[in-house]
C-alpha cells in the first residue's frame, strides 16, 4: 500500500470520525464472520476510508478487496452504539474510488454495461434475459460454464411482467390515495408480486396510483458509488410521483425502499431539490408498514409440517430498522406454525448486484442461509425483496430442496384469508 498526497476530502469528517473503535458491530458482519479478517469488518473498513481520506493510503487493487467484499447490508450500522452512518461513508468511498481506482475489465463490464445500463431499465432487462429464458425452457444449462448455470439457477422459469394499470382503486370509497413504485426487478420478474401488493393495498382501503413515468430509483447506482447518476433517478422519481396527490408512497421491496428513503440525504445539496427530496422521503413506506394485520386469524395447516418461516431482507431490517411489522404479518396468517429462522438477519449474499460481482462470498453466505432454513424444517420461506428472493430460490435449488418455497410477502398475504 502506498503513501499519496490527501485527495479532496470525499467523506464528511464528522461521520468519518464517529466510529469508536469499540467492535461491536463485528459479530453482526456477515463477512468478517465467514473470513475473521479485520479488513473484512466495518472497523477495518472504517479505518481504510479514512487512510484513503487522509492520503496514507492510495486506492488500490488490496483496499478495493476489501471495500468490495463489503455487503453494504448495514448491519453494522443497526448496532453501532456510536451512530455511525456507515451505509453514507461506504457509498461515498466507492464513488471515491470509482473515480480514482481503474478495475480489471471484467469487472467494469459487469458494473458499466450490465449492471448500470440493463438492470435499471425493464425492457432492457427483459430483452437482456430472453436468451437465458430460451436455454432455460429448453433445459439446456449442461451446455453451459459453471458460473453461467449458477447465474441461471437465479431466474425464474420465465418473465413475470403483468404490469400494473395507473390506477387500481379500492372496491369502496377509498381512505386514502397511495402511490406504487413497481421497481425494475420487480416489474419485470416478480409483476404478480406487484399486482398481489396492489390487491393488498386496496382491500385496505386504498386507491393505488402507479406513475407510468417512475423509473429506476437508482439503488444499484448508489451502492456502487456512481452517486450523480442515483440522483438523476431521485429527480425524476420525485417529479413523476409529485404530479399526483398522494397521502403515502408504496414500495414492496426492501433496497429500492431504503434509497427511496434516503433521497432527502442523496439531494441535500441541490438547492433546487432537497426540500422536494425530503418531502418525497418523509412518504416512503415499505408495504408491510402500512398493511393491517389479517383479522380473518391463522389459516389451517395445509400438510402436517407446515413450518413457516421468515428472513430478514438486510434493507428492511438494517436500513429501514422494519422487522416486527413483517412478522406480526406473517404470525397473522402462520398462527404457531411460525418458527423464528437462525441469524435471520445476516444477509443470504444477494446484496444488490453483489452475487454477480462477488460470486464466491456471495454462494458461501447463500450456503449459509440455506443451511440455517433447512434447520428450521419450514416448507415455506417469507422474505420481502426480489434479490433475497432470487438468491434464496437458487440456493433452495442447489440444495436439492424442492419441497421449501421461498415466497414475497405479498404473495403470502394475498393468497391467505383478509
Ligand atoms: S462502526 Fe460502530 S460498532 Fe463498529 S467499531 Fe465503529 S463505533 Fe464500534
Ligand atoms: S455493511 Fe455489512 S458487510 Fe459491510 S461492513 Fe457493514 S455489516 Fe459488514
Amino acid at each position: 500500500m502506498t503513501a499519496a498526497s490527501p485527495p479532496a476530502p470525499f467523506l464528511d469528517p464528522a461521520k468519518s470520525m464517529a466510529c469508536i473503535h469499540c467492535g461491536l458491530c463485528l459479530a453482526s458482519c456477515p463477512t468478517y464472520l465467514e473470513t475473521g479478517n479485520e479488513n473484512d469488518s466495518p472497523r477495518g473498513r472504517i479505518y481504510l476510508m479514512r487512510a484513503l481520506q487522509d492520503g496514507r493510503l492510495a486506492p488500490g487493487d488490496s483496499t478495493a478487496r476489501h471495500l468490495d467484499l463489503c455487503l453494504g447490508c448495514r448491519a453494522c450500522e443497526a448496532v453501532c452504539p456510536s451512530g455511525v452512518q456507515y451505509g453514507e461513508l461506504l457509498e461515498h468511498t466507492r464513488e471515491h474510488l470509482e473515480q480514482n481506482y481503474s478495475r480489471p475489465l471484467a469487472q467494469q463490464f459487469l458494473r458499466r454495461i450490465a449492471i448500470e445500463k440493463v438492470f435499471p431499465f425493464p425492457e432492457r432487462l427483459e430483452l437482456a434475459l430472453l436468451p437465458a429464458w430460451i436455454v432455460k425452457g429448453l433445459r439446456l444449462e449442461w451446455l453451459l460454464p459453471k458460473f453461467a448455470r449458477e447465474a441461471l439457477a437465479l431466474l425464474p422459469a420465465g418473465p413475470d411482467p403483468a404490469p400494473l394499470p395507473e390506477f387500481c382503486p379500492a372496491p369502496a370509497p377509498a381512505r386514502e390515495r397511495v402511490g406504487f413504485v413497481s421497481g425494475c426487478v420487480m416489474s419485470v420478474l416478480f409483476g404478480g408480486t406487484n399486482a398481489a401488493s396492489a390487491r393488498l393495498l386496496n382491500d385496505a382501503g386504498c386507491d393505488v396510483v402507479t406513475p407510468g413515468d417512475q423509473g429506476c430509483c437508482g439503488a444499484l447506482f448508489a451502492h456502487g458509488g456512481q452517486l450523480d447518476a442515483a440522483r438523476a433517478c431521485a429527480r425524476r422519481n420525485i417529479a413523476a410521483f409529485e404530479r399526483h396527490q398522494l397521502s403515502t408512497i408504496v414500495i414492496n421491496a426492501a433496497g429500492c425502499g431504503s434509497t427511496l428513503k434516503e433521497y432527502g440525504a442523496l439531494l441535500r445539496d441541490d438547492p433546487d431539490w432537497a426540500e422536494r427530496a425530503r418531502r418525497f422521503s418523509a412518504r416512503v413506506r415499505d408495504l408491510t408498514e402500512v398493511l393491517p394485520r389479517p383479522t380473518a386469524g391463522p389459516t389451517p395447516p395445509t400438510a402436517a409440517d407446515a413450518r413457516v418461516t421468515y428472513h430478514d431482507a438486510c434493507h428492511l431490517a438494517h436500513a429501514q430498522r422494519i422487522t416486527r411489522q413483517p412478522r406480526d404479518l406473517v404470525r397473522a396468517v402462520a398462527g404457531d406454525r411460525f418458527v423464528e429462522l437462525p441469524e435471520a438477519d445476516v444477509c443470504c449474499g444477494s446484496a444488490g448486484s453483489y452475487n454477480l460481482t462477488e460470486p464466491a462470498m456471495a454462494g458461501r453466505l447463500q450456503r449459509r442461509k440455506i443451511e440455517n432454513i433447512l434447520k428450521t424444517g419450514a416448507k415455506t420461506v417469507v422474505t420481502s425483496n426480489p434479490g433475497c428472493l432470487l438468491q434464496i430460490r437458487a440456493g433452495l435449488l442447489k440444495a436439492g430442496a424442492r419441497d421449501v418455497e421461498a415466497i414475497h410477502i405479498a404473495d403470502y398475504l394475498d393468497r391467505g384469508p383478509r
